[in-house]
């Protein structure tokens, strides 16, 4: 009986769904699924990202798409890319962890895949699956934080994902949290995720193999005595058999990590902090000395309701759940119709004189780069 009070009969049988496939390119891997509207895989295929080469990454995208569509009924693709994406969903601005320069990605897949594509940041649809099906869901400020090779950032302000004016939002990963620290693919140096991601991680272990520490014994014994075989995903399998390097190598990485988050909170305030990608796997051996740290760091704790921090719930897969549901959304509301565009450059650049006139604009030192686009 429905609410109206009439009954209903069987429901048509229609044809199901169109489907859409996500794909979400990391530093070493590059992941494709068929995803249906409930946000559920219906076929993956997972391949080695092929080689710093533009051409190579999109010969792969092309051929995961061609594989997948061979058996599905799809209608869109959206691929979450380790980069800065501009806000029309279209070129890849600068990748830290790949050879992507001013690379306009969907011009070059549109020529190749003939169904509509969007780009997008991957950690920008992770966030997205997270507060679409997964541990987000009903939250009003949701900031996500995938732990991959480095740290992925993606923010939802009620229902939308929050790009900034140049699509560059959410890259706190590359906030500075130790002036003079080491050295980042971005460039700079003690960006966070120096200090609070799987490359980290995997560092600080190789770092303690090589010490000839007698309690790295345990670790080294795992890679047959060769500190360059460590990785992130065998250190948190070693914390969960409860190995205690391992243990304290990953609460190091948590502290950082809840330190970072307290920054975070500062700024954007918060109800929930979605904390996924790879060494999220570690659990609790990691949200434990995170969310002591945050505890510990938290501006104006003690009054002042807390944000909470979780565990993702798709781990891995979020990239690509979110880039399929990303692309699914850009069927119905395409990036290039929608405010965004490129009309906030130009009024910036109206702003600009006004404030030239008015005296208000700092004076620099030396002319800042301009960035092609
Ligand atoms: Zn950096």
């Amino acid at each position: 009986m429905s609410a109206t009070g009439l009954t209903r009969g069987p429901l048509p049988r229609s044809l199901p769904l169109p489907l859409s496939i996500g794909i979400d390119i990391g530093g070493t891997k590059v992941a494709a699924g068929v995803v249906d509207e409930n946000g559920a895989i219906v076929e993956r295929l997972v391949e080695p990202t092929p080689s710093r080469s533009p051409k190579a990454v999109e010969d792969a995208i092309v051929d995961l798409v061609d594989r997948l569509r061979g058996s599905h009924r799809v209608d869109s693709v959206g691929i979450g890319a380790a980069g800065w994406v501009d806000n029309a969903q279209a070129v890849v601005a600068f990748s830290p962890h790949l050879a992507w320069r001013s690379e306009p990605l969907k011009a070059r897949l549109s020529e190749r895949i003939d169904i509509p594509l969007i780009v997008d940041n991957d950690a920008n649809a992770a966030a997205w699956a997270e507060y679409r099906f997964g541990a987000g869901r009903g939250s009003s400020v949701m900031v996500c934080i995938t732990l991959g090779t480095g740290i992925g950032g993606g923010l939802v302000i009620n229902g939308q994902l929050f790009r900034g004016t140049y699509g560059m939002a959410g890259e706190w990963g590359h906030m500075i949290s130790v002036p003079g620290g080491q050295r980042c693919e971005c460039g700079n140096r003690g960006c966070w995720e120096q200090y609070a991601s799987g490359n980290a991680l995997v560092r600080e272990a190789r770092e303690l193999a090589r010490s000839n520490s007698p309690v790295a014994y345990r670790l080294l014994e795992m890679v047959g005595g060769d500190p360059d075989k460590i990785t992130g995903p065998l250190v948190t399998e070693a914390a969960l058999q409860g190995e205690p390097n391992a243990v304290e190598l990953l609460g190091d990485v948590g502290s950082w990590l809840g330190q970072g988050i307290a920054n975070l909170a500062a700024a954007l305030d918060p109800d929930l902090v979605v904390i996924g990608g790879g060494v999220s796997a570690a659990g609790n051996l990691l949200l434990q000395p995170a969310q002591a740290a945050f505890d510990r760091t938290l501006t104006g704790r003690g009054y002042r309701p807390q944000a909470q921090l979780v565990l993702a719930r798709f781990r891995n897969d979020a990239g690509l759940i979110g880039a399929a549901d990303l692309a699914r959304h850009a069927m119905v509301e395409p990036p290039e119709s929608g405010r965004f565009g490129f009309w906030p450059r130009r009024r910036q650049g109206r702003r600009a004189a006004r404030l030239r006139r008015e005296g208000l604009l700092a004076v620099r030192s030396s002319a800042p780069r301009r960035i092609r686009s």
